[in-house]
């Protein structure tokens, strides 16, 4: 059963999600993640089948299906 760890809340929907993942260092964008959302605050929560396939993903693949440009903007 869902349970965020950030508020609490046990309510989610089932979304698809696009996420970074630093990779050694480097930004990985990974798009199309089923994830569960919490409806109270927004937080993503992927299952341990999920990330376990991320992993294998940007790992093991030759490369990655496109690039994209980055822009970086650090707050404050
Ligand atoms: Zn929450």
């Amino acid at each position: 059963m869902f349970h965020c760890h950030v508020c609490g809340s046990k309510q989610s929907t089932d979304h698809f999600v696009d996420e970074v993942f630093f990779i050694e260092g480097k930004p990985t964008l990974v798009e199309h993640i089923p994830a569960k959302v919490c409806t109270r605050c927004g937080e993503k929560t992927f299952s341990k089948e999920t990330t376990e396939k991320i992993r294998q993903l940007v790992q093991n693949k030759v490369g990655p299906d496109r690039e994209v440009q980055m822009d970086v903007f650090v707050y404050g």
